[in-house]
């Protein structure tokens, strides 16, 4: 396998918590990471945080909804280094609700960059990696994708997307084009992602939950080195990972 030097990582969702992490983690490894998310300030920032510790990244201001934005960043990232070797989809927003509450913007909302982000994303990188018969496409889905929690039939069915996404292109790209495919399954991890519930009776539950111990980001980007340092012949195709405090 070619050197991590020498590799380009794509990171979504880069401005905050996992996406963070992961790309402060696979720059240390090595790699170039271009950051993208729409706040470009904190991008900047982790940019500036990056290369003064030696390495390389390249900030692309990115809605994951919008299609051609999904595009460009896959365009400046070949036009600036040629390859694109690790795509991290891992944009995400999280506005639980009950659905007695018919929150459909939000439902929408998910929809949209959970699912559609992955996809528009997805397909951006795919000729690079079908052109040069090899990369690794790393989806964020959830526990979530495995198992519906009251509260979470939208948010879920979205997880449940991504990991059927994951699946389905592992099926088909890992043994015929020699692209690699991850789905990661973090159990609650302690971001901004709840920032986004408006439901004030999920805004209830979250507190509860506040006695446990969750994972740190740092915990998932561990996870996301592990499969992107595998030997090429080795697909790790999914890791659940769980707070020790979590049972389902
Ligand atoms: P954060 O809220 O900290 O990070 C979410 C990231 O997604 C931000 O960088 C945000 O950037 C980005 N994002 C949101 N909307 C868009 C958009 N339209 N275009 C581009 N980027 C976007 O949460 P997490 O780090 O927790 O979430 C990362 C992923 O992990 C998500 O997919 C989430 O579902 C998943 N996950 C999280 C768990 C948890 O407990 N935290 C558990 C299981 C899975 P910006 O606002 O700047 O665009």
């Amino acid at each position: 396998m070619e050197s991590l030097n020498e590799q380009v990582a794509v990171v979504t969702g880069a401005s905050s918590g996992i996406g963070e992490a992961t790309a402060r983690k696979l720059a240390a490894a090595g790699m170039t990471v271009v950051l993208a998310a729409r706040r470009e300030e904190r991008l900047k920032q982790l940019q500036q945080e990056i290369e003064e510790q030696e390495g390389r990244a390249l900030v692309v201001p990115t809605d994951v909804t919008d299609r051609e934005a999904a595009q460009r960043l896959v365009d400046q990232t070949l036009e600036e280094y040629g390859r694109l070797d690790v795509l991290v989809n891992n944009a995400g927003v999280m506005p639980l609700s009950f659905v007695d509450k018919v929150k459909l913007d939000e439902w929408e909302w998910m929809v949209d960059v959970n699912v559609k982000g992955v996809l528009f994303c997805t397909a951006a990188a795919l000729p690079a990696m079908l052109e040069a018969g090899r990369g690794h496409l790393v989806n964020i889905s959830s526990v979530a994708g495995r198992r519906v929690f009251p509260g979470g039939a939208v948010y879920c069915a979205t997880k449940f997307a991504v990991r059927a996404f994951s699946e389905g292109l592992r099926r088909e790209l890992a043994p015929k084009h020699g692209i690699r495919v991850t789905n990661v399954e973090p159990g609650a991890v302690t971001t901004e992602l709840p920032e986004t519930i408006t439901d004030e009776d999920i805004q209830r539950t979250m507190e509860k939950m506040q006695a446990m111990t969750f994972l740190e980001p740092e915990d998932i980007a561990e996870a996301v080195h592990f499969a992107v340092v595998a030997p090429p012949r080795m697909d790790v195709a999914e890791v659940l990972v769980m707070p020790t405090d979590q049972g389902s």
